[in-house]
């Protein structure tokens, strides 16, 4: 059949036909809220590449989490930025570390929050790569005992889930026994299972203070040319123990998070990293464009092409145009 019989515009007559046919939608549930977290006191400030995200000390967490809460944001993920690194990344599993002491914080004054942390080693090594170095390279087998002991430590202090991010071969394999071995087998991994050397990562590095002091990250990342890689990785991951998958960054990934969700029926999640947001910031803040309009579409886009939850630096604009009805925009 086709036109004149077939006319898909009888279907987009009316915003009320519109919404009954409409395939995916926003929800504030989708959404997971990235927080960066610095030792000191009474410290706000804005990181410059990324309008309106702060890193914050623990004594302004309070507020910050009162406000997350308000919008109806069901999670946060947390980054920690320590005052002292190390060859070892010592800070990164210390009981008394930063993201150890905000998840105790938070859960503290939030217990519903779902806190979500960031596994990986690389903002508390001294060369800022994510892994044990030994001649300039990053040693697989050694640092996966480092990042389940650093997964240990952010369950024991109350995280609800862990996020490992270091694209060590294994690392979920060994996070998992450690967790269960540790007790804490109902402790979900969320695991970044595509995750590309990506240029879109520049403004989190400034924000975490995590560049590499030499090299790179592509002998542990993925190439950005790889596609059918990403189902490898996704495999694996779920073999280990994986509960959800994810896929960093998002925007110029779309089609891995379509291949994702074609092979799996865990949650998808996509990470819309700092490259992204600083991009729509900034045309933003030009007048370029209508910054609600096109965060709301690049959030949709994500779910068309699979993707269940969505880490945005957004995700308390997006809430909150989501309250106020900006979303379906007829
Ligand atoms: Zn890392």
């Amino acid at each position: 059949m086709s036109f004149p019989i077939v006319r898909q515009r009888r279907l987009r007559r009316t915003p009320a036909l519109r919404r009954m046919v409409r395939e995916n939608n926003l929800d504030v549930n989708d959404l997971i809220y990235p927080l960066f977290i610095i030792e000191g006191e009474n410290i706000h400030e804005e990181i410059s590449s990324m309008p309106g995200v702060y890193r914050q000390s623990l004594d302004k967490l309070e507020a910050e989490m009162n406000e997350v809460t308000a919008l109806g944001i069901p999670a946060v993920i947390l980054f920690g930025i320590p005052e002292e690194k190390d060859e070892a990344a010592s800070g990164a599993y210390a009981t008394d570390g930063i993201v150890q002491e905000a998840i105790r914080r938070i859960k503290s004054t939030h217990p519903d929050m779902v806190v979500v942390t960031d596994v990986c080693l690389c903002e508390y090594t001294s060369h800022g790569h994510c892994g044990v170095i030994k001649d300039e390279v990053v040693q697989n087998d050694i640092t996966l005992e480092l990042l389940a002991q650093t997964a240990l430590s952010h369950a024991e202090a109350g995280a609800d889930i862990v996020a490992p991010s270091d694209m060590m071969d294994g690392r979920v394999g060994a996070i998992r026994s450690q967790l269960d071995d540790s007790g804490f087998e109902d402790i979900p991994i969320m695991a970044y299972s595509a995750k590309y050397a990506s240029a879109y990562f520049g403004p989190f590095r400034d924000a975490a203070d995590s560049t590499p002091a030499f090299g790179d990250r592509r002998s542990y990342q993925m190439d950005p040319a790889n596609g059918r890689e990403s189902l490898i990785e996704v495999d694996l991951d779920l073999l280990e123990g994986a509960d959800i998958v994810m896929v960093k960054p998002a925007l110029s990934y779309m089609d891995v998070i379509y291949r994702v969700r074609e092979v799996t029926d865990v949650p998808v999640a996509a990470y819309n990293v700092s490259g992204e947001y600083a991009m729509i910031k900034a045309a933003a803040a030009n007048g370029w464009i209508d910054e609600a309009k096109v965060v709301l579409e690049t959030m949709v886009s994500f779910k068309r092409a699979g993707a269940d939850l969505i880490l945005t630096y957004h995700a308390k604009d997006v809430a909150r145009w989501l309250s106020e009805g900006h979303w379906p925009n007829q």
